[in-house]
């Protein structure tokens, strides 16, 4: 560290003393510097400074360019909900009962989703038609209970009951999710082209 004797000459004279450059106030008068610091020695306060001055201004910098350079790529956010991202066929989103292309419903009301359904969310009542065939009378699925495992689409045996690839549903009250038979039956009709195509593409895989 860079010494500098500082003379007093005022009304406190006879004053010699040592300090660093660095010094600017002293009390007790008028002083002169002897020896003036050379200005081409920086002390170690001025290092740091310089240093840290440096290393802000670097990241500054380096920060503008990664910024920049993003300008240019592909933007990794899409404008939901005006732009969807991909699903896979295998989301498991809102339910749905699907209906053979006649028309006929495809639940044959063997209650194999209901027995498996881990939350206990599905609530089935069956009789038989006059035709002999079983159907359901009551299809309810609370979905406030669902915990979206997919196992009642798993069992089912004649995939009556999906989950679909709608994710907004989203309500303001409790009533509108508990779901039952003709609403599931609706999102069926709605969504079955996009269930049907997810089902032929995991195909493989079932
Ligand atoms: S997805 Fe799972 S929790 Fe939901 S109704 Fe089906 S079996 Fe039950
Ligand atoms: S939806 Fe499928 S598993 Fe459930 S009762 Fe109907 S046929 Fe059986």
């Amino acid at each position: 560290m860079s010494m500098v004797k500082i003379f007093s000459v005022g009304r406190n004279s006879a004053h010699i003393a040592r300090s660093t450059v660095g010094v600017r106030h002293v009390s007790g008068g008028d002083y002169t510097y002897v020896n003036p610091p050379k200005s081409g020695v920086p002390t170690w306060g001025q290092l740091m400074d310089k240093g840290s001055n440096s290393i802000i201004i670097g990241e500054i910098g380096r920060g503008l360019a990664v910024t920049l350079g993003h300008i240019f790529k592909e933007p990794a956010t899409i404008n939901y909900p005006f732009e969807k991202g991909p699903l896979s066929p295998r989301f498991r989103g809102e339910h749905a009962l699907r209906r053979y292309p006649s028309g006929e419903e495809r639940c044959i009301a063997c209650k194999l989703c209901e027995a498996v359904c881990p939350a206990q969310a599905i609530t089935i009542e069956a009789e038989e038609r006059a035709d002999g065939a079983r159907r359901t009378t009551r299809y309810d699925i609370d979905m406030t209970k669902c915990i979206y495992c997919g196992f009642c689409q798993e069992a089912c045996p004649v995939d009556a009951i999906v989950e679909g690839p709608n994710f907004e549903f989203s309500t303001e009250t409790h009533e509108e999710l508990l779901y039952n038979k003709e609403k599931l039956l609706n999102n069926g009709d709605k969504w079955e082209v996009e269930i049907a195509a997810n089902i032929e593409a995991d195909y493989l895989y079932r």
